[in-house]
């Protein structure tokens, strides 16, 4: 039976960036050793920290400024490295409260200077993002989460404001075309939309670096990986290699105002469905609707448990929302085949609950 993978993270992966990267591992593009036992600074290795980093730029249309960066610590050490680097005692960094995510990032920055929280959509279990509020003049910078993963909530806007910009993209980079310059730093864990669990790519715009007077440990400084093209100590070497085969396969499916247009077409199936059927219903606010994690729920505590089954036993796996918020949450990454929708869409009208 085919396995239709709505796994929230880490998440499916195309087939053919799958087929390449097994490969690697028995022997890396002829060179007789697996990529696994190959030394980070051999000319090959050294070759796919090069492109992955050169591919992220050009997807992004992003300069010499910026310099991108592959380390490790998932996206959850950029809620505190994030804080370390760019705020110094005394100022203050601001924040917008759209789930666990950012509710964790917030938690961090206590500990390096003064922390706002500007909105928050916890009183309605964060099914919106907050609109009306804005960002003091004194703020360092002003932080977002651009898809709440657990919710479903996609900022479609991003907010503009004098002060750095910065973004946890983990659930929706790359997912759609949008002006990365705006951003001061971007962050996010793989996981998802980009290869395996085990590395986090960070953007950095370098002129917003060096203006904390604290000392920041070495690993911890971005400034260090920068220098070391992210090769200062033994990099996740396997996981950038999965996420250059994504960024390559990225590419040519069109560069992402190509895969937006797909993922715009995806997700509308999906919830032409939901808004539809009687039997369910979104949870997230209509216009904020994601694009990667679609939440819904059943009409009742019965049918959810039923439909939850039919899926198994259909063979869709990964569908049960977060266990914070219960429903169902279907993730369609960028990977994920419309054929795969079409299936789940399927379910969702054969359903017969007794
Ligand atoms: N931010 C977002 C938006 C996430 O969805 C996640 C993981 N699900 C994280 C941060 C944490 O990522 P990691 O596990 O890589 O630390």
């Amino acid at each position: 039976m085919k396995i239709h993978n709505f796994s929230a993270g880490p998440a499916i992966l195309p087939q053919v960036v799958l087929e390449e990267a097994a490969k690697a591992v028995e022997n890396y593009e002829n060179v007789g050793l697996s990529i696994l036992e190959m030394s980070h600074r051999s000319k090959e290795i050294v070759a796919v920290m090069d492109e992955a980093q050169s591919l992220v730029k050009q997807l992004l249309n992003l300069g010499d400024d910026y310099s991108v960066l592959f380390l490790t610590g998932g996206a959850s050490s950029q809620f505190f490295m994030v804080a370390m680097n760019l705020l110094n005692e005394g100022e203050k960094a601001c924040y917008l409260d759209t789930g666990v995510w950012s509710t964790k990032a917030i938690k961090e920055v206590s500990n390096f200077g003064t922390v706002e929280v500007l909105a928050s959509s916890k009183e309605d279990n964060f099914n919106y993002i907050p609109k009306d509020w804005t960002t003091p003049a004194d703020a360092k910078y002003l932080h977002i989460t651009s898809n709440n993963t657990i919710y479903g909530t996609q900022y479609q806007n991003f907010p503009t404001t004098e002060s750095i910009l910065v973004a946890d993209m983990s659930s929706d980079i790359f997912s759609r075309e949008f002006d990365a310059s705006q951003f001061g730093l971007i962050y996010a864990g793989a996981q998802k939309n980009l290869g395996p669990a085990g590395t986090t790519l960070v953007i950095v715009r370098n002129d917003i670096l060096g203006t904390v007077n604290r000392a920041i440990p070495t690993m911890l400084d971005y400034r260090t990986h920068i220098k070391k093209a992210s090769a200062f100590n033994t990099p996740p070497v396997y996981p950038i290699y999965v996420c250059l085969l994504t960024l390559r396969w990225l590419q040519g499916q069109g560069g992402l105002k190509a895969v937006e247009a797909m993922n715009k077409k995806k997700a509308a199936l999906l919830y032409d469905e939901i808004d539809r059927n009687p039997f369910f219903k979104g949870t997230a606010a209509v216009e904020d609707r994601s694009l990667m994690n679609v939440t819904f729920a059943a009409d009742s505590p019965a049918h959810e448990a039923a439909f939850l089954a039919y899926c198994t036993a259909n063979g869709v796996s990964g569908i049960k929302g977060h266990r914070s918020v219960g429903g169902f949450r279907a993730s369609i990454y960028n990977a994920m085949p419309m054929e795969s929708i079409e299936f789940l869409v399927n379910l969702m009208q054969n359903f017969k609950p007794e």
